[in-house]
């Protein structure tokens, strides 16, 4: 198959209809996005590679990052991080108070806010340096040098006083071993990752091959956590959304509020979209339809 052809078609057939949608405007540096970025990244394991517009541009991958964070614990303190949250779809909005009262401080999933900042008390507590330890393990898993962007982490910081509130319940409820302090600003660093799209395509190959670094062949999870952390991305990846990615895209995957979302394909492919603006959703409104028109073109969906 022509797949540079492919994703050229499906890049101009989305870019031509209007840019429906809403930036996310919680902090400066994401309301300030050119709302136009538009880029695809689609990587085979075998090495074939396409990039189309905008896939070599950083951008913010936000909650993609918990990705990251949720791998790096479980590879350290394995079936255990399960006690302390869940693997189940949250059926609520990502930073939701109420849910986490009702279940008595335990998360749903490792991928709302809450469940996030639980796997940042846990790389704090097996950790010596877990801000530096986190972004070398991302590192290793994209091959090349990715950075906190610290004008993110300071703007999530002083607007994140719904998250300071879940980990403070979260520590009422004795699931949380460090300082709340702490454990936010782990949070908001894990935040504040910029990539590219063809960095982002390349960091997820791990997930794509069994756990499995592509490039030196070194084991960054078992097979059994790889299947773990992509059916928690089929079934948690995309907010209160994950029924209508499963449904029309058809892989496992996870998106950010700063528009981003990675998909893949287990054993053939990983695939990065930006487009900034989200639909109600939180989703990146182009992101789902360039996935659901290539999922569809290339008869490559999982089901
Ligand atoms: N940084 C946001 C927050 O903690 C979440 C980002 C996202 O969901 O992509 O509220």
């Amino acid at each position: 198959m022509d797949y540079q052809n492919l994703l050229e078609n499906i890049y101009y057939q989305v870019k031509n209809q209007p840019n429906k949608g809403e930036l996310a405007t919680y902090i400066p540096e994401l309301a300030r996005i050119n709302p136009d970025k538009f880029g695809i990244s689609l990587q085979f394991l075998d090495g074939q590679s396409y990039n189309i517009g905008d896939a070599q541009e950083k951008f913010s991958i936000q909650s993609i990052a918990k990705v990251f964070a949720f791998s790096l614990a479980i590879s350290l303190v394995g079936k255990e991080i399960f006690k302390r949250v869940g693997v189940e779809p949250s059926g609520n909005s990502f930073n939701s108070l109420v849910q986490l009262e009702y279940e008595k401080g335990v998360p749903r999933n490792p991928f709302i806010n809450a469940g996030a900042i639980v796997v940042a008390d846990i790389l704090i507590s097996n950790l010596k340096n877990p801000k530096e330890e986190l972004l070398l393990f991302i590192q290793k898993a994209a091959g090349k040098k990715i950075e906190y962007n610290l004008q993110v982490a300071q703007s999530e910081k002083s607007t994140g006083f719904r998250n300071a509130a879940l980990a403070n319940m979260l520590k009422s409820y004795g699931n949380l071993e460090n300082d709340v302090e702490n454990v936010l600003d782990i949070y908001f660093h894990l935040c504040s990752i910029s990539m590219t799209c063809e960095e982002l395509a390349t960091s997820f190959k791990y997930l794509c091959n069994g756990g499995k670094l592509i490039t030196s062949d070194e084991r960054l999870l078992t097979l059994s956590q790889t299947k773990r952390l992509n059916a928690l991305m089929q079934t948690c990846g995309f907010y209160d959304e994950a029924g209508e990615f499963t449904y029309k895209v058809g892989l496992p995957g996870k998106s950010g509020v700063g528009g981003g979302i990675i998909a893949l394909y287990p054993e053939k492919f990983t695939i990065a979209v930006w487009s900034p603006k989200l639909n109600v959703k939180g989703n990146s409104l182009r992101g789902m339809k360039v996935l659901e028109q290539f999922t569809t073109d290339s008869q490559l969906s999982i089901f």
